[in-house]
């Protein structure tokens, strides 16, 4: 199809509030997969998500639609609903023209919902807001249509009233894809530049990259480059993702698609670089890159296989617990996904111990060290002064906790900067505070203190009970799990004759 033909687009929604549901309906209703050959949920593909019910790595589907006899291919761009994973959510955004903000008309606008929205204004994306679940007795559309209009101050008279579960609504939302969104601009002529806004590792091909086109074209053969990497390879490999990987020859500006070129290490091709070719080089790369190491650390080792680019390591070894590496990740709930995959796709056995911050030294002579472990803290005499990382946060909130949110900014060492309100009900209070004091369980505080639970409740649950996301009579799966989990509890670290379980490393984290 003609550039003016395409959409791309990407699905805004707080966690559970009905993504997955209505990415599943809108591939099912272009007929991009069969009915039969429907996982539930494709999108999310990895068993891991699944059983945790969120969404982890995110990827794309290309659809076809057809509109008033005109074909349409519509390329929906998936992005993680975590808060862990906001970095890789604004790129995904900025691979995009359009969005649709998917809320639920029971529940209404949550915090995380709104910090994406941002990203999408940011990123000057034509929003269409969805007001899913109608088909529930809650539901109160008219109410949540309002409260996104006085929230976000976006005309919502039009908002779409769907129900993903039931197929409500879903061409309407196929037809306002076609109709409100922008088709991207027709630039292949220019030189190329193309955004990576997803890759993973596989162990066969070697990092495979998911990339949006936005000037120029690429083709089977093209010798690129990587504009902030420097890295130079052939693309012996692109393709379109429908929602399966198909190859295809040449890839023109607006078109989504992946490459794989033996790429052997995720640092070549970060989320956020710029593909350019290395004959004909783009002046200057598109904006937005940046090293996804939020938490700190350094220097990534790229030998375990993972298909995470936001993840870094180096070797370390205590005298406590031996030889092991010091990772970095983007929170709680990363460094948690990042063990299990480990332990279940790499069949590894791994202890984690209390995450820490890489704090500056300055010594006496004028030269800066970094130290994370206090064995490792220079003499007295040798320092000067030590400086430690701090983090500048924006919590919104409604009105009525702001109080204990202060509280807890207060507890953490923090120093309380303002406080603004967005609308008569909801704050925006920010503080900057030592990074050590939210790597632990900051967000697991925050979100109990202020009870509209997001994700932890529905996680811990989902831990205990492996089997819950296991519908049917599958035997030889739920077999596996409780095997899995009787593996869980065996992990302990030996220190001495005591065996330590990993839970006290993770419960020192958890203390009130
Ligand atoms: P996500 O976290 O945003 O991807 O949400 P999911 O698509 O996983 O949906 C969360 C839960 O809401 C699931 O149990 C869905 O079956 C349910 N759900 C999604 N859409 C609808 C809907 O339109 N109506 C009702 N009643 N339930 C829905
Ligand atoms: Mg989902």
């Amino acid at each position: 199809v003609p550039v003016s033909n395409i959409r791309n687009f990407s699905i805004i929604a707080h966690i559970d509030h009905g993504k997955s549901t209505l990415a599943d309906k809108l591939l099912e209703l272009t007929g991009t997969v069969q009915k039969r050959e429907m996982k539930q949920q494709f999108l999310d593909n990895m068993d891991l998500e699944r059983e945790r019910g969120i969404t982890i790595k995110l990827q794309a589907a290309r659809m076809r639609y057809i509109m008033n006899d005109e074909p349409y291919c519509l390329n929906l761009i998936d992005t993680p609903g975590h808060v862990d994973f906001s970095y890789e959510v604004s790129r995904s955004l900025a691979a995009c023209e359009g969005a649709l903000l998917v809320v639920d008309a029971s529940q209404g606008v949550e915090a995380q919902t709104l910090a994406n929205v941002y990203l999408a204004l940011e990123n000057d994306l034509e929003i269409i807001p969805v007001l899913n679940k109608i088909d529930l007795p809650g539901a109160e559309p008219d109410r949540v249509a309002q409260e996104i209009e006085e929230i976000i101050g976006m005309d919502c008279s039009n908002a779409i009233r769907c129900s993903a579960k039931e197929g409500i609504g879903i061409t309407e939302i196929l037809d306002a894809i076609v109709t409100k969104i922008p088709p991207p601009q027709n630039t292949a002529k220019s030189p190329l530049r193309a955004l990576i806004f997803d890759s993973y590792y596989d162990p066969y091909r070697g990092v495979i990259v998911y990339f949006r086109v936005v000037d120029g074209s690429i083709k089977k053969g093209d010798k690129i480059c990587f504009m902030a990497s420097g890295k130079e390879y052939v693309a012996d490999e692109i393709g379109v993702l429908s929602p399966n990987q198909m190859q295809v020859s040449e890839l023109y500006a607006g078109e989504v698609g992946y490459l794989s070129a033996s790429i052997r290490s995720v640092a070549d091709a970060r989320v956020g670089d710029t593909i350019t070719h290395s004959s004909k080089r783009a002046e200057c790369a598109l904006p937005g890159y940046s090293q996804a190491t939020p938490m700190e650390l350094r220097e990534a080792l790229e030998k375990l296989q993972l298909n995470d680019a936001a993840l870094k390591f180096e070797p370390e070894s205590s005298s406590a617990m031996g030889f092991g590496f010091r990772c970095g990740f983007l929170g709680l709930l990363h460094m948690e996904i990042v063990q299990e995959r480990l332990e279940r796709e790499y069949n590894l056995n791994l202890i984690i111990t209390a995450p820490s911050v890489v704090y500056h030294v300055n010594l006496a002579d004028g030269e800066t060290v970094e130290c994370s472990n206090p064995s490792l803290l220079p003499e007295p005499g040798k320092r000067r002064s030590i400086e430690e990382p701090y983090v500048k946060i924006d919590m919104l909130t409604p009105k009525e906790y702001i109080g204990p949110i202060m509280e807890l900014g207060q507890e953490r060492r923090g120093e309380f900067k303002e406080m603004n309100f967005i609308t008569e009900n909801r704050a925006s209070v920010v503080y900057e505070l030592p990074l050590a004091e939210m790597v632990g369980d900051f967000f697991d505080q925050l979100k109990s203190r202020s009870a509209k639970v997001i994700a932890s409740e529905a996680l811990s649950a989902i831990r205990k009970d492996v089997l819950s996301k296991c519908y049917g009579g599958d035997i030889s799966r739920k077999k596996k799990l409780l095997k899995k989990q009787a593996e869980g509890k065996r992990r302990m670290k030996a220190i001495g004759r005591v065996d330590v379980p990993q839970e006290a490393f993770m419960a020192v984290l958890k203390l009130e």
